[in-house]
């Protein structure tokens, strides 16, 4: 089925261009689209480098171009990019959003992300994918990576981020080795896809309760994949893109480079401040740091995690050895 998937390449790629048409030829483009992500700072040169389009008010706008220009139906169904309903009644999935086209690591468009821009209305949910499809698979793909892969391989690391615009923002500042997650949670081929360019990951997730989760959850996740992780928290209520912005390029980096925690010592601060003065939280807390540390394949770094572990908590690290190969024993 090989020419299911060129079809649904091509379509994908009609799209796209279709989308970008509108945002920089057609009113709807220019008087709405195109003022949004100038207020929020995204230059001309950024737009087009990352492909990104406008889809209008219309029912079926893109599908009926589509389909004048030869597409099959079941392309579009297959796609998502139309949604079919009884009695051949059928409209476009993506209407009045800024369109984020997600490409494959060679740069072909394979699915949408879209924002809408009325962030008031609770009926519409702020951002809209494309389903899976034969050429789309969400857990195999992280948004951004096309344009990033050359400047992690350089720089040795890969910033990861929660979303679109934050992967656009930080490629404007000059920071250029940045991909997202697009809202799923990190899954382990998005970790080895990282895995071809850097063993290096640095966490960038937005400075919320949401953002603080998916950190701790994904650096396990890192570990067992045998790459080394770093975490960086923003200030609650920001995000990367919403603090570069706030504090200019040269800023942000020093954040990064002061902020940046190995995940033990992320995951003891996080969860010491929470277990406070009380004893039994704090135990329950070295437990479960030694949980993550258990995860690592390298013995050598294991070890030296457990030493950083010991000093941080101010306890003996022959315990700390124990309750690792209890860990150990349970799981082999
Ligand atoms: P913005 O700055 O435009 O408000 P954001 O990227 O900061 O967007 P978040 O709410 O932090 O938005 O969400 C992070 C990412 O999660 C988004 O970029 C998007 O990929 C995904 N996401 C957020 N909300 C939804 C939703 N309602 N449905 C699907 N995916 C979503
Ligand atoms: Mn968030
Ligand atoms: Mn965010
Ligand atoms: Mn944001």
């Amino acid at each position: 089925f090989q020419h299911d998937r060129d079809s649904q390449f091509i379509l994908s790629d009609f799209a796209k261009d279709f989308y970008q048409n509108i945002l920089h030829n057609h009113d709807q483009g220019q008087s709405i689209g195109l003022p949004y992500l100038k207020e929020r700072g995204i230059s001309l040169n950024t737009i087009k480098k990352f492909e990104l389009g406008y889809s209008l008010e219309s029912w079926d706008g893109l599908t009926k171009a589509a389909l004048e220009k030869g597409f099959q139906e079941k392309f579009l169904e297959a796609t998502g990019l139309t949604i079919f309903k009884e009695e051949g009644k059928k409209y476009d999935r993506f209407r009045a959003r800024v369109m984020f086209p997600i490409h494959n690591v060679s740069g072909r468009t394979i699915g949408f992300g879209a924002r809408t821009l009325k962030t008031n209305d609770k009926s519409t949910p702020k951002y809209l994918n494309s389903p899976e499809s034969e050429i789309y698979h969400k857990s195999d793909v992280l948004y951004g990576m096309f344009q990033a892969k050359q400047a992690i391989r350089m720089a040795d690391v890969c910033y990861m981020t929660e979303g679109y615009l934050d992967v656009i923002s930080l490629h404007q500042g000059g920071i250029e080795n940045v991909v997202a997650s697009s809202g799923t949670s990190l899954t382990e081929n998005q970790i080895k896809l990282i895995s071809r360019y850097t063993k290096n990951i640095t966490v960038l997730y937005d400075g919320d309760a949401a953002g603080i989760k998916a950190s701790l959850r994904g650096t396990d996740l890192i570990l067992e994949a045998g790459l080394n992780v770093d975490v960086v928290i923003f200030p609650p209520g920001e995000d990367p893109d919403s603090y570069i912005r706030k504090v200019g390029d040269n800023a942000f980096r020093e954040y990064i480079k002061s902020e940046a925690k190995d995940f033990v010592s992320f995951k003891t601060e996080l969860l010491a401040k929470e277990a406070k003065d009380n004893p039994v939280k704090k135990a329950e807390a070295i437990r479960e740091v030694v949980q993550s540390i258990a995860k690592i394949p390298d013995s050598i770094k294991r070890s030296v995690f457990l030493q950083r572990c010991s000093s941080l908590f101010g306890i003996d690290e022959q315990v700390l050895i124990s309750e690792y190969n209890k860990i150990a024993l349970q799981e082999n």
